[in-house]
């Protein structure tokens, strides 16, 4: 039977916490994903690059694993940061980034109204925040 694949540690892994396809005890699980985002955050340069990608990905798991803190009338989830945000931005304590999102589609033809919404995530406190909703034109 395989440990989990934290230095060290002879815990029997968590069937369900994997990273790159190798198990995890659930607190290695948390430590070593959160050692990869800081890690990515460190390494991106602002460009759209292989760290930002790593970043991305490794945000939009914690803050939907964790259940991170959210301010602001609205939500995120993994599959939005990771395929719908766009314009991201660096910030000291993490990043501000944009979504596009289609409201009141189920009142009919005509009542369909696009926002972008503007986040800002701090990856210290693990808090996302909405900063403003605007209409898309
Ligand atoms: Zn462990």
């Amino acid at each position: 039977m395989d440990t989990c694949h934290f230095e060290g540690c002879e815990t029997q892994p968590n069937e369900h916490l994997f990273i790159d396809g190798d198990p995890y005890c659930s607190p290695h699980y948390n430590i070593v994903l959160e050692d990869r985002l800081k890690e990515s955050f460190q390494n991106w340069d602002g460009d759209s690059d292989q760290d930002f990608e790593n970043f991305r990905k490794y945000l939009a798991r914690l803050s939907d694993e964790q259940r991170w803190t959210t301010k602001g009338d609205s939500f995120l989830s993994q599959y939005r940061i990771k395929k719908r945000a766009y314009d991201f931005e660096k910030t000291d304590e993490g990043c501000e980034f944009k979504i596009e999102r289609h409201l009141n589609t189920w009142e009919g033809t005509g009542k369909q109204r696009d926002v972008i919404e503007h986040w800002r995530a701090n990856i210290e406190d693990k808090v996302l925040v909405l900063l403003d909703k605007t209409n898309s034109s």
